[in-house]
């Protein structure tokens, strides 16, 4: 290794194709991807021990489709439970059944599990990347108290609020501040030895409660709840100090659809802003995940979302700038303009309105909006209890009609 002076002290080097700082959710799966691809990446997180940090616990519907398809599931259903049914409830009672693969983890440990798969040629480094300089052909990475990465191409899988994207110039437009609250907790049977339903979802009744999952995950039950209300009502407060009564008062006949049930230990709470990096197109360096567009919670879609940037990036435009050698801005550019992921990046923040408005919104459009949705459930459910094969067209056939918005998993 040649010894350099950069940053204004002398440094070994490491060389590496790409260089990958992040390694959460998308910088850990864009690893795996381009390390099977068989690029030399070398994958950079702060943390060696996954913190256990409140963020997904549960994916179904087109992102297990997707994970699937990049050949990742293997993985994450080793650090997960599958589930298939979910039981609707509605104002205490049953509004539907949905059927279709979902799997229940703590997010810690699906990233560990990812970690644990990569490939040989990807090199895992644990410290705080505390600077980075990028250019068209050499970007320069540079970890507190080790030594230095040069890469052919860096991406930023940092998560939200990380200083370096400072360093670039790369400033976050706030599209949403502190709008969805997201609550997780656990969940334990009294009096049986398991729920009465794999999982549940209870939809709220348009007073900034969003809705609530319950399902399973190794060694436990858990809970999501999406609220929009300001984190200083005092129900907030109610439901940190004596969540059983509180959850009670939300959701009518909660216990009679699940069974009595105690809440066990802490409940986590995380107040959510969604923002979108600005000015980051640029010579050598990509953002993906939360890093580029942070999502809504209660949209349940940011997975989604950032799987799409993992997808497009690693299979292919990463593929293409190798090939000609040429990581400047132009080419750069084809990845932010690329249309699936303008599309996916446009849907999340249409979701993520949608839902506010459906769980807050008491204008007339709103309201009825919100009545005709659940009674098309209900009026469906009714069918299918009849006659399958006539609820299943109907089911198609709505889901033909209704817009893009109706694809949150919630
Ligand atoms: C409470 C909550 C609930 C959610 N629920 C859902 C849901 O139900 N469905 C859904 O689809 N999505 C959900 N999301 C969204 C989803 O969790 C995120 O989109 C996803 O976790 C983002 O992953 P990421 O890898 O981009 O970022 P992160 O997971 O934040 O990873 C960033 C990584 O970068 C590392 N890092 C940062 N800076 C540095 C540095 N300078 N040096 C070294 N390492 C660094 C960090 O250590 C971290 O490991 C939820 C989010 C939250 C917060």
């Amino acid at each position: 290794m040649t010894i350099k002076q950069s940053f204004g002290r002398p440094v070994t080097e490491t060389d590496t194709d790409i260089a990958i700082v992040g390694g959460g959710l998308s910088g850990t799966l864009a690893a795996c991807i381009l390390g099977r691809a068989g690029y030399r990446v070398t994958l950079i997180d702060r943390h060696r021990v996954i913190p256990e940090e409140f963020r997904v616990e549960k994916i179904g519907a087109e992102q297990v489709a997707a994970l699937q398809r990049l050949r990742l599931l293997g993985s994450v259903s080793a650090a997960a439970v599958a589930f298939d049914d979910v039981v609707h409830v509605h104002k205490g009672s049953i509004l539907d059944r949905t059927n279709g693969r979902h799997f229940g983890f703590r997010y810690n440990k699906l990233v560990s599990a990812l970690r644990a798969a990569l490939p040989a040629n990807v090199s895992l480094v644990f410290g705080q990347v505390n600077g980075v300089q990028t250019g068209a052909s050499r970007q320069r990475i540079s970890i507190l108290g080790q030594d230095e990465i040069t890469a052919r191409l860096l991406v930023l899988a940092t998560g939200i609020g990380d200083i370096l994207h400072r360093d670039l110039g790369i400033s976050h437009r706030s599209v949403a501040e502190k709008r969805s609250l997201a609550l997780g907790f656990n969940l334990s049977p009294i009096g049986a030895k398991s729920f009465r339903h794999v999982a549940l979802t209870y939809h709220g009744a348009s007073d900034g409660i969003d809705h609530m999952n319950l399902f399973p995950v190794p060694g436990d039950t858990r809970a999501n709840l999406f609220v929009f209300r300001d984190p200083r009502d005092p129900w907030i407060k109610s439901l940190h100090e004596s969540p059983k009564d509180t959850l009670a008062a939300i959701f009518p006949s909660l216990s009679e659809a699940i069974g009595d049930f105690e809440i066990v230990g802490a409940v986590d709470s995380w107040l959510s802003d969604i923002t979108i990096a600005e000015n980051c197109q640029q010579d050598g360096v990509v953002l993906i995940g939360d890093a580029f567009q942070s999502s809504c919670p209660a949209t349940e879609i940011g997975v989604s979302r950032l799987l799409m940037d993992v997808e497009r990036l690693c299979t292919v435009h990463i593929p293409q700038w190798m090939a000609a050698s040429a990581f400047d801005r132009t080419k750069i550019a084809a990845y932010y303009g690329d249309p699936q992921k303008q599309e996916s990046d446009a849907l999340a923040l249409q979701l993520a309105a949608h839902r506010r408005n459906l769980a807050t919104n008491t204008d007339l459009r709103w309201r009825t909006r919100r009545q005709i949705h659940f009674l098309r459930r209900r009026a469906v459910h009714a069918v299918a209890n009849l006659s399958p094969a006539l609820a299943e067209k109907l089911h198609r056939l709505a889901e033909r009609h209704v817009k893009s918005p109706a694809r949150s998993p919630a």
